[in-house]
């Protein structure tokens, strides 16, 4: 299938490690040119060579904080200029910290929303008014089943998850007649480094013994009996920016290999 994505112009944040690099590999291999940032500069400079080595006809990579708005504003003027207007964004960024509501100061909740939420809010303001003059764009937001059902011991994600979606959900009524989808994906379970930090606090925490009895847990929870894979996420997110996705937009979409309970 042509995913018609072949010369559009893509901004991922987020996206050294994880889904984020998995969507511009595959982006990559479509033939979109792809702008990268995310937080640590070593793991950037890998991810921009394997997108490069994926095809990429152009690859722009920076260093930027997603809580740092004049360094995403100065992130986009340049993907514009160097590589002209954005068609393609996927919104994504580390997710809010674990805890329970003891856990939580007020310090913690402004945080998270600084990054879960603010950074959404503040991207979409950037990008939509473009995509919605020349009237086409595609936007994709990475959430978690949080924002379908919640986690325990995940509160922040647990609240902030489904408001993300919300946004993206209103926003998607106001610039459908424009030729303008916004959609979120909502992974359960995948293997990628953010679970791996998940499993280390869990064994620091001695809820668990070993990696082995983490993972064990967590198959025995998902129907499909096993953890997602990154590539699987970032096909999803491909086909939701592709041309035959034109009339899917405002929806959340869970790919959890069975999980989540509700109908
Ligand atoms: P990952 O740890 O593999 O990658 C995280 C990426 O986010 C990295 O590129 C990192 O540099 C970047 N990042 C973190 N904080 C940032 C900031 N302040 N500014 C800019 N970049 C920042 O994680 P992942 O598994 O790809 O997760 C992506 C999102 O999906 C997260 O919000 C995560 O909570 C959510 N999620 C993951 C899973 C899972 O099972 N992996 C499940 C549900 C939701």
């Amino acid at each position: 299938m042509d995913l018609g994505l072949g010369n559009r112009v893509a901004l991922l944040t987020a996206a050294s490690r994880g889904f984020g690099l998995a969507t511009a590999l595959q982006l990559a291999a479509e033939g979109a040119r792809v702008a990268l940032c995310a937080r640590g500069a070593a793991d950037l400079e890998r991810a921009r060579r394997a997108v490069s080595a994926a095809g990429c006809p152009q690859v722009i990579a920076a260093p930027v904080d997603l809580t740092d708005g004049p360094a995403v504003e100065q992130f986009v003027a340049r993907v514009e200029r160097d590589l002209g207007p954005i068609d393609l964004a996927l919104i994504n960024a580390g997710g809010p910290p674990a805890g329970n509501l003891a856990d939580l100061d007020l310090d913690a909740w402004e945080a998270a929303y600084r990054l879960t939420l603010e950074s959404a809010v503040r991207l979409c303001r950037r990008l939509l008014p473009g995509m919605r003059r020349r009237r086409f764009g595609r936007i994709v937001q990475i959430t978690s089943v949080t924002a379908r059902q919640p986690l325990s011991g995940l509160t922040l994600s647990n609240v902030l998850r489904p408001a993300a979606h919300a946004l993206i959900h209103d926003l998607a009524r106001q610039a459908a007649a424009d030729g303008v989808t916004l959609n979120s994906v909502a992974p359960g379970f995948h293997a990628t480094s953010a679970i791996e930090r998940i499993i280390a606090e869990r064994l620091a925490s001695g809820a668990a013994a070993t990696r082995a009895e983490v993972l064990a847990g967590w198959e025995a929870e998902i129907p499909a009996g096993r953890l997602g894979r990154p590539e699987e996420l970032a096909a999803l997110i491909c086909f939701l920016m592709s041309s035959h996705a034109a009339y899917i937009t405002g929806q959340c979409i869970v790919a959890d290999g069975g999980w989540v309970a509700g109908i």
